[in-house]
């Protein structure tokens, strides 16, 4: 069974013993404040801040609470040493999303293929792991690159992420089947040609990943490889990297238009401010368009309303 770690503060640990009240276990681990026990999902926040969601609820209950961006502290050691000898320098198709831990703006997942002959340019471009670019330098290497590596970046909606997430599926099965089409959309761009191989930033373990696109009608397998950071592992990583994070800075830019106001990134304490406040001033239908509802910010942000 998967488990999902997340890293709490303790005003979010003091929420969750609140929400599961009703279904506190007198069985408390060692370093454990709190555990909770319900059919299919147990929980348990430890002093440290590490809140583990195990179970078959545990993944979507995790998410709820804003952080599910660090099932990859788990897989942290799967990875690297599984790639083939040489991959920086292998021709390859590499995909990575964003927007999974924000409670404003879309989830989007983009795919590059990066070839050999294509990575001096690259690396003149200033394409590297983008984890420490600011969002201005993101936008201005994207705008250079995307013209010149094939690509494919798709953009799910608020609406309707809310509404697959409703109707019971959870992010990593939205993920999944957003980066197997991206990189299916770029096989289909570069053919003739087939890459070397495939690397996928690694947000799910490899059978958990094949199990969400059980429903595809066609699912990339061959050469695959998965791995954290990946972003730094291959330039197709740091590339997708950077295009899907352009476009999520974009999104930003239209969302702040429409809204009139500026929007905070992430899922803390500015961002429920931020929610009341558009729940005070444009309601609750337009609060919803923008955001992923089901995170705990949404419940934080009725809280904080004047209007609750
Ligand atoms: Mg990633």
């Amino acid at each position: 069974m998967a488990n999902t770690v997340i890293k709490a503060t303790p005003k979010q640990i003091e929420a969750m013993q609140t929400a599961y009240l009703s279904h506190m276990s007198a069985n408390i681990p060692a370093g454990a404040i709190f555990a909770v026990k319900k059919p299919g999902l147990s929980i348990t926040a430890y002093k440290s801040g590490k809140v583990m969601f195990q179970g078959t609820a545990g993944e979507r209950e995790a998410a709820k609470w804003g952080t599910a961006t660090t099932p990859k502290a788990k897989t942290a050691k799967v990875t690297t040493s599984s790639l083939p000898v040489g991959f920086s320098s292998k021709n390859v198709a590499g995909s990575d999303e964003v927007g999974t831990g924000d409670y404003f703006g879309p989830m989007i997942v983009s795919a590059c293929y990066v070839d050999q002959a294509m990575m001096p340019l690259l690396k003149q471009l200033g394409v590297k792991d983008s984890k420490a670019m600011t969002d201005p330098e993101i936008c201005s290497i994207a705008k250079k690159i995307i013209p010149v590596v094939p690509h494919s970046t798709l953009v799910l909606p608020n609406p309707k992420y809310n509404e697959l997430q409703a109707n019971g599926m959870n992010q990593g099965q939205m993920k999944a089947i957003l980066h197997n089409r991206a990189l299916e959309n770029v096989l289909t761009k570069i053919e003739p040609i087939k890459p070397d191989a495939i690397l996928i930033d690694q947000f799910a373990e490899k059978n958990t990943y094949y199990r969400y696109l059980a429903k595809e009608p066609t699912v990339v397998r061959e050469n695959v490889f998965f791995a954290t950071k990946a972003e730094g592992l291959h330039l197709a990583v740091a590339a997708a990297s950077i295009i899907a994070r352009s476009r999520f800075v974009e999104a930003f830019r239209e969302m702040e238009l429409e809204l009139g106001l500026s929007i905070p990134k992430g899922a803390g304490a500015r961002v429920d401010q931020v929610a009341a406040d558009i729940l005070d001033s444009k309601g609750e239908v337009t609060l919803q368009k923008y955001t992923k509802w089901h995170f705990a910010n949404t419940t934080k942000a009725k809280n904080l309303s004047r209007r609750s």
